[in-house]
């Protein structure tokens, strides 16, 4: 799938729609998300055109990858939920249901989470 320029994430990286920034490096910046799934529910997304944690493994260079995840990393550390523990997420195409088609990690936390998914059918 080609990088669409147009997505949400492109234009709040491009500063053409607002955020509540967390973090912001060279390589990564984390905002809240607009529709709050967790008391504590933040997106971390690459600065690179890349639309999927498939595109992004692939595609990116090391020191891009090496930045996002440390950018993860210490965007939990700012929220103060290093300690306490969080959860990272990252929907991937039609079956992991992704909307915004630039790669981005979900941060949940700020409370107890509980198990990681409802069980779907095995195959
Ligand atoms: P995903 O299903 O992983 O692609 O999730 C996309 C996430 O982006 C959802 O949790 C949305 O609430 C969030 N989102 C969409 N538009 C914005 C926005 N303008 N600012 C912050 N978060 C957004």
């Amino acid at each position: 799938m080609a990088y669409d320029r147009s997505n949400v994430f492109a234009r709040i990286l491009r500063g053409e729609v607002p955020c509540k920034r967390v973090f912001e490096d060279e390589y990564a910046l984390a905002f809240h998300d607009i529709n709050p799934l967790a008391p504590v529910h933040v997106l971390v997304v690459p600065k690179g055109e890349y639309v999927s944690m498939d595109d992004f493994s692939a595609a990116a260079p090391p020191e891009a990858v090496a930045g996002f995840f440390r950018a993860v990393g210490e965007t939990a550390r700012r929220l103060d939920v290093a300690e306490s523990g969080y959860r990272m997420l990252a929907n991937t195409g039609a079956h992991g249901n992704q909307e915004v088609p630039h790669f981005h990690v979900h941060i949940f936390a700020g409370a107890p989470l509980g198990p990681m998914l409802k069980k779907v059918a095995t195959r």
